[in-house]
């Protein structure tokens, strides 16, 4: 029996394994229900990347806030990708690339609670 941990492919969460997952724990890919229904959809894919451009740019400074680079992909109804914002940030963490802070520390994409900003990863873990 295997008891560890995977990220949810949607929002990028730690799935905790649990008894109902002992049989399909490999096909688990998802934190929750509204994660299943929704997946990864293109909007999602679109921040993901303006998240990667913006932090491209000479002129970025170091950190981004996930608002960003939701208005970058949506100017006008920015505020209904704010929480899609944070999933495509949370989805970087864990690819490796980048981490997200608070307050300058780096944090746990998990447990973060209230805002956060979002870098390009500085340490290789
Ligand atoms: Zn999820």
């Amino acid at each position: 029996m295997t008891r560890q941990e995977k990220d949810c492919l949607a929002c990028g969460r730690t799935i905790q394994w649990r008894r109902k997952w002992a049989k399909n724990w490999d096909q688990v890919k998802w934190c929750s229900n509204r994660c299943r229904r929704q997946k990864v959809r293109p909007v999602d894919q679109q921040l993901g990347e303006a998240i990667e451009q913006l932090l491209e740019s000479p002129e970025a400074s170091k950190s981004i806030c996930p608002s960003e680079a939701a208005k970058s992909v949506d100017p006008l109804n920015w505020r209904e990708l704010l929480e899609p914002a944070r999933s495509a940030a949370r989805r970087l963490v864990t690819a490796g690339t980048h981490e997200i802070t608070q307050k300058g520390q780096i944090v746990d994409p998990s447990r973060a609670r209230g805002p956060f900003r979002i870098r390009r990863a500085t340490s290789l873990a």
